[in-house]
């Protein structure tokens, strides 16, 4: 019997105002139905954010210590519930037990982080420029956040927010994607458990034009952290600006992997399989494009297509199978025009994949052959939108100088990687390539839970999750002055 999700609000779980519920089907087996959860209202939302409202001046006055300890037990039982929520992921959204399980454990991760830096939560302490005066800065909570977040990390992306959010002081409403939302709900279970008090969490489901618009315009909530794509993050950028909410966007990508003549090939290949097919591409890091030195490329690209070939798709819970379904049937249309825009429009070659795959148990879900596009040009649509699927082009340079410019050529900046045996050239790539994230001789995935992750361009607006940074952007800093002097002392005046 699937299970009946409802809505956690207050501390309690209850249904939506609307009576109505959605279905969500797991991709690799339509037949499996992975829960029903609640269509949620603008009521319910002001409901959650009532109820996130009460509880805030209490969590806010609770030492950030105290806070931070209940992260200790959120990691235990985190531990304790790694596989069974790890089964449901693969269930819910497709990708494969092995980076379902990974994406339990950058949750357990950032539960460790946060319960370590609620002790922290550094401000800064400078001289005074006046006698008997002290200046210093503190970071404090903001009241209400509301929480916004993508299926491709149900686990992950979730933590990456509410952790540091609720270890900072705030209160938060949340709202997963629709593909996603069990993952979440088990959050929430799990966050219940470890003793966060009645109300500072609350999660509500449903669609983005109803539950996401109402939390960004609500004029109780005082930020709004997404994660997404950059067609929905422009809106909520502009929504949140004419109520001047803080707001954190972190959204697409066209990651690109650079592999110079004097490359380990071995581990360049290795690297683009991994990044360009885990997740079946659907990784806001994915890398979608291989951009490659001419004298590599013929063996490089022989030798990659055998790799991919051999890559065993299927049902993700099968521990053998190395890439999964797409999300959903929508995604996978995606795929397909793209590899059309591909062929007919751009004109490049295909050199693997290409259909969508039938027969068999893949009858019963969204699964498409990894696919790679050779002779492509910088400027083509496939080299320069987001597809988020399993689709790699490769694009052929001569110089170092002309892989950064191309790698540099898109509207996106999260990630992007480079594979040289070259200290020098590795250091001018560092330099100059316009993205959030540099790696050297590793894939374009691949982020650790206590740096900062994000992204420059149309990849968001600034802000960065993760590590100590997030723990910046769910803070107002005060600025603080302490006269002991006795008497008035006039700023750059009396000291002068
Ligand atoms: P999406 O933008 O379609 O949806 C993201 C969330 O926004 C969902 O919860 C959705 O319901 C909600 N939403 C939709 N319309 C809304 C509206 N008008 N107001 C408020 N909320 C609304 O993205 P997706 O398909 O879930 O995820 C894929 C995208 O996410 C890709 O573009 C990917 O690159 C990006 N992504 C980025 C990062 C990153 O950290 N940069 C990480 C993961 C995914």
């Amino acid at each position: 019997m699937p299970e009946a999700f409802k809505n956690f609000i207050g501390g309690k779980w209850v249904k939506s105002k609307s009576g109505k519920t959605f279905e969500n089907r797991n991709p690799a087996d339509t037949g499996d139905l992975v829960g029903t959860f609640q269509l949620s209202t603008e009521e319910d939302v002001d409901a959650a954010v009532q109820a996130a409202k009460k509880a805030y001046p209490d969590w806010r006055d609770t030492p950030a210590p105290e806070r931070a300890e209940i992260m200790y037990r959120v990691a235990h039982i985190m531990r304790d519930r790694k596989d069974e929520i790890a089964q449901l992921m693969t269930r819910e959204m497709g990708k494969v037990i092995a980076e379902t399980r990974g994406d339990m454990q950058e949750g357990i991760d950032t539960a460790d982080f946060a319960a370590g830096e609620g002790r922290r939560m550094h401000g800064q302490t400078v001289p005074s420029e006046l006698r008997n005066k002290a200046a210093y800065v503190i970071h404090r909570p903001m009241g209400v956040w509301g929480l916004i977040t993508p299926w491709n990390f149900p686990v992950a992306i979730p933590t990456w927010k509410t952790y540091p959010a609720i270890t900072t002081g705030n209160t938060i409403v949340i709202k997963p994607a629709t593909y996603t939302p069990a993952c979440t709900a088990k959050l929430m279970e799990i966050l219940d458990e470890a003793g966060v008090p009645k109300g500072v969490i609350n999660y509500v489901t449903g669609s983005g034009g109803v539950v996401g618009e109402r939390l960004i315009n609500h004029p109780d909530i005082r930020g709004i952290s997404f994660t997404g794509s950059s067609e929905v993050g422009k809106r909520i950028g502009e929504a949140t600006g004419k109520t001047l909410k803080r707001c954190s966007l972190e959204l697409g990508g066209k990651n690109a992997q650079i592999v110079m003549d004097d490359a380990n090939l071995e581990l360049a290949l290795d690297g683009a399989l991994w990044g360009a097919f885990g997740t079946t591409g659907q990784r806001c890091t994915a890398t979608s494009r291989i951009i490659i030195q001419d004298g590599v490329h013929d063996e490089f690209v022989t030798e990659l297509v055998k790799r991919v070939k051999a890559l065993k798709v299927g049902n993700g819970l099968d521990e053998s199978v190395q890439m999964g379904p797409l999300v959903s049937e929508a995604q996978l249309k995606t795929v397909e025009s793209y590899v059309k825009i591909g062929q007919l429009e751009d004109k490049a070659k295909l050199v693997c994949g290409g259909k969508r795959l039938v027969g068999g148990d893949f009858d019963k879900g969204w699964f498409h052959e990894p696919t790679i596009f050779d002779e492509v040009k910088p400027d083509m649509r496939i080299a320069q939108e987001e597809i988020f699927g399993p689709v790699l082009s490769v694009i052929t340079v001569k110089t170092l100088d002309e892989a950064i410019e191309v790698l540099n050529g898109t509207v996106y900046g999260l990630s992007s990687s480079i594979y040289t045996q070259d200290v020098n050239a590795a250091m001018r790539a560092i330099e100059r390539i316009e993205a959030g994230i540099t790696y050297v001789n590793g894939p374009t995935i691949g982020a650790e839970c206590h740096m900062p992750f994000g992204g420059v361009k149309e990849t968001g607006n600034g802000h960065r999750e993760g590590g100590w940074t997030a723990y910046e952007i769910f803070t107002e800093m005060k600025t603080v002055y302490i006269d002991y002097s006795g008497k008035l002392q006039r700023a750059q005046i009396d000291n002068k």
